[in-house]
């Protein structure tokens, strides 16, 4: 064997599981392969002015290289069952909160110290929120930052560089499964292993379909969220922003009876472009530094759709709705709202004359004609119902942009090992469908290592 463990993937997972495997010296070879660039390569060549918007770049910058997808997020670390992956029904919420706690501990440890952690438990926030039919779920946030997220991964790379082999811009093409060992597939060779954890995040979707094809693993078709960011000046909502950092509240609709749910608040943030392969959607971040935070929050509004029969692709469909945002746009769409409830466009005098300035350059147009009614009917509900606990959330120059869409991996399917009808061979993080989250993602890594050197009577 070329090599004890192979880790496909340098997100998250992959880091986490690398970091527990080479924790103790047990002699154990590992290696990792990564599609993108390592850390301090990783630059998406948008600067706004010679490079204005996303030119598809072979390797992604903002998705791909070491740090995986999280690499420039906003680094909220969820610490939670109630939401961010569904990793408790295969390990238990006990054991799941327990690796969350432990990975927040190895953050602190390589440079996230000093950062806050909020928490929802005693918060009088809940009662407002069930007075004014919304739900608060339970949860422990640390807000990282951007910039000191950035810091923990340097670190991290740099002390599992000296113990793990990585292999950057090597895109694994082929799992070849062979008498309990596997053959990992790259332009650059064919490299064996006897345990490969297979972490490929959202970017690699499409792959680990293949893959599971190609080995005859089942899988199930996954929700997908779509819905706006909204943004308003940070004053409306601090209040709850400074009690909680990132609240996620639900939202059940009169009209339809569908969830809507925030998702992704970043008090003082940016809204920001995202690119998955290819089509742009919103998202949005900020950063720990004050000095580097705007006067504006956003978040996510979002409604979930899961296609089962005949139609299942819910992906397909949520990528369908983005590329009409991006064919009338150009890109991501940005509207008032109060423009939105007077059924018109917004335009570039409505939006200069608002009481506002947007953080993301954004094309001024009408979601109603780019959003299904019914999610933009939950939408418009929702906002209503926000204005009860931040007064000023229905102002009609609330910004609203358009379309963010929350693709979920379709389920592989996993014994409460993670393993899958294969010997040692493990599927973890955002690839698996098992999680959507930093937090998620990481204690799946922990879980799985830990399983691998108990297996080789090694923990
Ligand atoms: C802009 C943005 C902001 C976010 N903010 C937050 C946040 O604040 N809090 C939060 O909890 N979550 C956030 N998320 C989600 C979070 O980043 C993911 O849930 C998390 O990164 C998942 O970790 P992962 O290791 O499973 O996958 P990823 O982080 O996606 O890593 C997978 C890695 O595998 C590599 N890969 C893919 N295919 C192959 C292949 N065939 N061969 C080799 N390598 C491959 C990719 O290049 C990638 O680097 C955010 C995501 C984005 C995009």
């Amino acid at each position: 064997m070329d090599y004890d463990v192979i880790i496909i993937g340098a997100g998250p997972g992959g880091i986490y599981a690398a970091y527990e495997l080479t924790k103790e010296d047990h002699g154990l070879k590992v290696a990792v392969f990564e599609s993108g660039n390592e850390l301090e390569k990783r630059k998406c060549p948008i600067d706004g002015d010679k490079v204005k918007a996303c030119i598809n770049c072979k390797h992604c910058s903002i998705m791909s290289g070491f740090g995986g997808a999280g690499a420039f997020s906003d680094g909220k670390y969820n610490i939670t069952n109630d939401f961010g992956g569904t990793l408790h029904e295969y390990i238990g919420k006990e054991k799941a909160t327990e690796l969350m706690r432990y990975v927040d501990d190895i953050n602190m440890s390589h440079g996230g110290e000093g950062t806050k952690l909020y928490s929802t438990a005693n918060s009088s926030f809940k009662k407002l929120c069930r007075q004014n039919g919304l739900l608060l779920l339970d949860a422990s946030v640390r807000h990282l930052g951007t910039d000191k997220n950035y810091v923990v991964l340097g670190n991290l790379y740099n002390e599992l560089k000296e113990k793990v082999d990585f292999f950057f811009l090597t895109p694994v093409r082929h799992i070849k499964a062979e008498d309990g060992s596997y053959s990992v597939i790259t332009d650059k060779g064919e490299y064996t292993c006897s345990k490969c954890i297979v972490s490929v995040g959202r970017s690699g979707s499409k792959w680990i379909e293949e893959i599971c094809g190609e080995l005859d693993i089942p899988t199930e078709s996954n929700r997908v969220d779509i819905g706006v960011r909204v943004e308003l000046p940070a004053a409306l909502f601090s209040h709850i922003t400074d009690e909680l950092y990132e609240s996620k509240i639900v939202y059940r609709t009169e009209k339809f009876e569908d969830k809507v749910r925030t998702f992704c608040m970043n008090p003082h943030g940016s809204v920001v472009n995202e690119n998955t392969n290819g089509i742009v959607t919103v998202n949005g971040h900020s950063y720990e530094d004050p000095e580097k935070q705007t006067d504006m929050t956003n978040f996510a509004l979002l409604v979930s759709k899961h296609f089962s029969v005949p139609f299942k692709d819910s992906n397909g469909y949520g990528e369908s709705i983005a590329r009409l945002s991006n064919m009338l746009g150009g890109g991501v769409i940005v509207q008032r709202f109060g423009d939105l409830i007077r059924g018109r466009r917004t335009n570039y005098k409505r939006l200069a004359d608002s009481f506002v300035t947007p953080t993301l350059k954004a094309e001024p147009g009408d979601l109603s004609l780019v959003l299904p009614k019914r999610i933009l009917d939950g939408i418009i509900e929702m906002i209503y119902a926000l204005d009860k606990i931040a007064p000023g959330t229905a102002n009609d120059d609330t910004l609203l942009y358009g379309v963010e869409v929350k693709f979920y991996n379709m389920e592989v399917s996993l014994d409460d090992h993670l393993e899958t009808e294969y010997d040692g061979l493990y599927v973890i993080g955002d690839g698996s469908g098992v999680t959507h989250s930093l937090s998620h993602a990481s204690a799946s890594g922990v879980f799985v290592a830990r399983d691998i050197l108990s297996k080789q009577n090694l923990s």
